[in-house]
């Protein structure tokens, strides 16, 4: 499970700095798929550091897999966050230097354990991508490159995964596949937080976040894309 609790992010310091983030609570249950939306600067991606454990809250806390992120060193947050959370980044990420397939086995070689071949070549072949992974990122498309990063968050089966626009460079049919098979990780156990502009991606989720001036400005259960588009609109004014 994962918890932002009152957390709040600002950088730089003094008159010239941002709030990123201001006073977030968030539970975020295994099992389920949470959608956030909000306008561009909103804190989405500031929110998904955080929940990852990519960067530490100004102030408030942030528990992930019931540990407190305030006070672990370095050392023990990465191990952390190795062990528990896989990450969809909205630049993707992907190591330049090693394979795509390379990329995707990272995760779990970092937690110290064995890639799983076989969960690996069903997620490839589910994102349509199988025949891809000898090439290193920079031969890839960038819808390509997003599913390889969408492979590498889910392979090692960690217990959270966080994906910021996980299907902005993908084509709708594409999309449709990768929200199938975020669907299917989140029915499997696993808690799964999407960011997301898409109202039909929102609306494959249990619940919606709207994120507005760092602060959460509304939480909708689970609802259709017509009046999740409706809600963003309010939202953004
Ligand atoms: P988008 O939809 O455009 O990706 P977002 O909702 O993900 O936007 P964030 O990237 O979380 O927004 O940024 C929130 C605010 O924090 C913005 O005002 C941004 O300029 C600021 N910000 C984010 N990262 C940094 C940083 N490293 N240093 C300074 N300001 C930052
Ligand atoms: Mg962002």
């Amino acid at each position: 499970s994962l918890s932002l609790r009152a957390a709040s992010k600002r950088f730089g310091a003094g008159p010239t700095g941002v709030t990123a983030l201001a006073g977030v609570d968030l539970d975020i249950e295994p099992g389920t798929l949470t959608a956030v939306m909000g306008p561009s600067g909103s804190g989405k991606s500031t929110l998904l550091h955080l929940a990852a454990g990519l960067d530490l809250p100004t102030s408030g806390d942030v528990v992930i897999g019931g540990r407190s992120v305030v006070g672990l060193d370095d050392d023990a947050l990465t191990a952390l966050r190795r062990e528990q959370v896989g990450v969809v980044f909205q630049s993707f990420n992907l190591v330049p230097s090693l394979t795509a397939l390379e990329n995707v086995q990272l995760p779990a070689l970092l937690a110290g354990r064995e890639p799983e071949r076989q969960r690996i070549r069903d997620l490839l072949d589910d994102l349509g991508i199988a025949g891809l992974g000898a090439r290193r990122p920079h031969e890839l498309s960038g819808g390509q490159q997003q599913r390889f990063a969408i492979a590498r968050a889910l392979a090692h089966r960690p217990a959270i995964v966080l994906a910021d626009e996980p299907t902005g460079a993908l084509d709708t049919a594409t999309s449709l596949d990768v929200q199938e098979i975020l669907v299917a990780q989140a029915a499997a156990g696993q808690a799964i937080v999407v960011v997301t502009h898409d109202p039909v991606v929102a609306a494959r989720a249990e619940r919606v976040v709207l994120l507005r001036d760092g602060r959460i400005g509304g939480d909708l259960p689970r609802t259709d894309a017509a009046e999740i588009a409706q809600r963003m609109l309010q939202v953004a004014r």
